[in-house]
Formats: C-alpha cells, sequence, structure tokens
C-alpha cells in the first residue's frame, strides 16, 4: 500500500514529483513507452490508436454498439472542449453554461471567440453548480440549445453534481456537454444514465498519460446531426472521426509517442484495478494530505461536503511574511512540485493528488512542507482537528 513512485525506476531517472492538476507525475514503464519510433500509416501503430479508442468507450461503460463513439484530437485538453463547441452548436444556437472557476471561463472564452450565443450561470468558486439554477434558465430560454458543465473544477478541487444536471439538461431536451478533464478514469460517470452527449478528458489527468492529445465520447447520432456546421476544419470532430473510419488514421500528424505511452497508461489503469482502485488511491493521498497538512496547520479552502480527491486548494497562512514564491523553491529544492492557486476570491496553493503517486509520497510532501515551514518560520494557525472520513465516490 505505502509503494513509493515507481521502484522500477533507476534513481538516475526519478524526477521531482508533481502534485499539480497535470501534467502529472507517470510511471516509468509509461515514460519508456515512448522509446519507438511508430509510423502514421503503419497498421501497428493504427490497430494501437483503434484499440485506445475501444478502451475509452469501455472505461465509460459505453459501447460503438450502444451508440458511441471515441474520438482523439491532437493538442491539449482545452482543444477537444473548443473543438465540440466549434464542431457542434450551429449558427443559430445557444450554450448554458454552468461556470464557478477558471474552466468553465474558458469555455466562455471559447464561446465568445466563435461567436456563440451563450448564457453563464455562476456560482462562487466554493459552490457547486446549481440544477435548480439551470432548470429555471432552461424553462424561462427556449433559445438554449446547449448545456456546458464541468465534472471537477479544477482551479478549486470543487465537485459539481453533472449527474444532477444531465437529468435536468434531459428532461428540457438540450444537447449535453461535460469536461471531465479532470475526473474521467478515476470518479465514477455513468454517460448513458446522465444523458451525457459529449464529454471530453485528456491523456495526461487520471489516466495517466502523457501529454498530447484530448478525447471526446459522444452520441455517435448527436454527433453526425452535426454535419455542415464546423466552423473550423482541423478541430472538426466529424471529420476527425471520418478519417478513422476511412482509414484508422488521424487526418494530420498524430501525437505518435503520446499514444503509446497513453496505450501503456491504460494497461496500467487496468491492472490497479480499473477507476474504482485509482479513485480509492486518490482518496487516500488526500485524506492523508488534507489530515497532514491540517496538524501543520494549513486550512483547506473548501467546504469537504464539496471537495474532490482530485486537487485540494490551501488557503496562505495568515502570517504576513509568507511568500509563496519562496515557499514553492524550498519545497522544490526538496523534491516537491506544488501549484500556485487560480482562486480570485482567497490567497490560495494548490496540491494534487493524482498522477503515479502514492501514500508515502504525500508523506514524503508533509515532511518537505513542515521542515519548510521550520526554515522559514512561517506562523501558521492551530492545527485544526481532521474532518469527519469522507467515504469513497460509489461504481455501480
Ligand atoms: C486540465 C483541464 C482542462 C484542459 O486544460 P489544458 O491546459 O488544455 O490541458 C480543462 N478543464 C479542466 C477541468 C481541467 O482540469
Amino acid at each position: 500500500m505505502k509503494t513509493k513512485t515507481d521502484p522500477s525506476a533507476p534513481s538516475s531517472a526519478r524526477d521531482k514529483l508533481l502534485f499539480t492538476p497535470g501534467p502529472l507525475t507517470t510511471s516509468h514503464s509509461v515514460k519508456e513507452a515512448m522509446l519507438h519510433d511508430a509510423g502514421s500509416w503503419h497498421f501497428e501503430f493504427n490497430a494501437v490508436v483503434a484499440s485506445v479508442r475501444e478502451r475509452l468507450l469501455q472505461l465509460g461503460g459505453v459501447s460503438r454498439g450502444r451508440g458511441y463513439e471515441a474520438v482523439l484530437l491532437q493538442g491539449s485538453g482545452t482543444f477537444g472542449v473548443e473543438a465540440v463547441f466549434q464542431t457542434c452548436v450551429p449558427a443559430e444556437g445557444k450554450v448554458a453554461v454552468l461556470s464557478n472557476g477558471a474552466y468553465g471561463e474558458r469555455m466562455i472564452q471559447m464561446l465568445k471567440h466563435a461567436r456563440i450565443a451563450h448564457l453563464a450561470l455562476r456560482t462562487g468558486e466554493d459552490t457547486p453548480s446549481d440544477p435548480a439554477a439551470l432548470d429555471r434558465a432552461l424553462a424561462a430560454d427556449p433559445a438554449i440549445t446547449h448545456v456546458a458543465a464541468v465534472h471537477c473544477e479544477t482551479t478549486t478541487g470543487v465537485l459539481n453534481p453533472i449527474d444532477e444536471l444531465g437529468h435536468v439538461t434531459h428532461r428540457h431536451g438540450r444537447t449535453y456537454v461535460v469536461d471531465a478533464m479532470s475526473s474521467f478514469g478515476a470518479l465514477p460517470i455513468d454517460l448513458a444514465g446522465w444523458h451525457i452527449d459529449f464529454l471530453i478528458s485528456s491523456a495526461n489527468k487520471c489516466i495517466e498519460g502523457v501529454p498530447g492529445f484530448s478525447f471526446v465520447l459522444c452520441r455517435r447520432d448527436v454527433l453526425l446531426a452535426c454535419e455542415g456546421i464546423a466552423r473550423s476544419l482541423s478541430m472538426d470532430l466529424i471529420g476527425q472521426l471520418k478519417g478513422f473510419e476511412k482509414n484508422g488514421q488521424f487526418r494530420y500528424t498524430p501525437p505518435t509517442h503520446a499514444i503509446l505511452a497513453f496505450s501503456r497508461a491504460l494497461d496500467e489503469l487496468e491492472a490497479e484495478g480499473g477507476p474504482a482502485a485509482r479513485c480509492a488511491r486518490y482518496m487516500r493521498n488526500h485524506q492523508t494530505l488534507v489530515t497532514g497538512m491540517r496538524a501543520l496547520g494549513f486550512r483547506p479552502y473548501l467546504d469537504p461536503a464539496v471537495q474532490s480527491c482530485i486537487i485540494t486548494s490551501f488557503l496562505f497562512p495568515p502570517d504576513p511574511e509568507f511568500d509563496f514564491d519562496t515557499f514553492y523553491r524550498r519545497l522544490s529544492d526538496k523534491g516537491f512540485i506544488i501549484y500556485p492557486g487560480k482562486i480570485s476570491q482567497a490567497d490560495t496553493f494548490r496540491i494534487g493528488s493524482i498522477g503515479r503517486i502514492f501514500e508515502a509520497d504525500i508523506q514524503g510532501l508533509l515532511a518537505a512542507v513542515q521542515q519548510t515551514v521550520n526554515e522559514l518560520g512561517i506562523l501558521v494557525e492551530t492545527p485544526t482537528p481532521p474532518p469527519a472520513v469522507e467515504t469513497a465516490p460509489s461504481f455501480s
């Protein structure tokens, strides 16, 4: 249980550990899978692409037989989200965006750039998106054609109720788009049951691959009904799907090494016991982290009731002398990379629990935080007791 990251890796190959929202620490064997040059036309590489698409559908609990498709797209996760809007929202369409952080705001930016009508349904950065507000908005505005939500808003780590939002969207007969970037592969997601028409995630989050592409899991009929809308050539998901169906290939240069690494990462997810086991590891990482940080006098920003096990925001300590850059550098010197905050309403920093990291790595990080607090003489608050133990999300 307390295995440290990558016992197999030669010590010279051990990098500083990333406690970030991605890209993440990956296993040595995932990195090793990239030590090959694959031809983008070659049948062996195309077989890997086909199997990756198939296995992503399985992970989502759906299949081609049930009318779903997996479309891979070059670029980071943002490209996948933007491709869905570019491909699927007609000129006269309108998108309701549930936003409580930077990634919801990024979707609004994309819609502005594409000159697509939209309505922002905002809640505070510490407050989950509100299904009742969505219900009222959809009842009031028949022009809204699509609803877009973020599952885990990585800005804070807050978890949004994408199941309830899906039921509301379905009841009103609108198309549902979910950014599940930092949750897919670990947190339970029921694409069919929650009426998700388009789900976007990427290679370098909970599946623990390297950056290079995003993927869209979608209903085939809903996607194909969008023929002729695409505002972009390279980001046209229908064109991309037709490429895969025509000759098994990406239309333009594929991220060959990232695909090979991802295929290995999918093997390792399976070997770990699938999303439920991965979620359990992230949950242990998160609980160890929060309990340890509280004992050191740091306070999480979110109420534990709305906090995911993916990433945790901590408030700056009350010490007026606290300087994040110094704190960050001291931790980096000790081999641990944390992440700055992104919240507009509070001064915070973030620590991720995802990637190829284990409880022992979190304990190593906590020891480094304690040492850094002592070195810098940072005044922290009186330690607070740990919150009530959270239960792991259920997998059906
Ligand atoms: C990581 C992430 C994205 C995509 O960000 P990129 O920098 O393009 O990879 C989008 N949404 C969420 C919630 C994310 O965590």
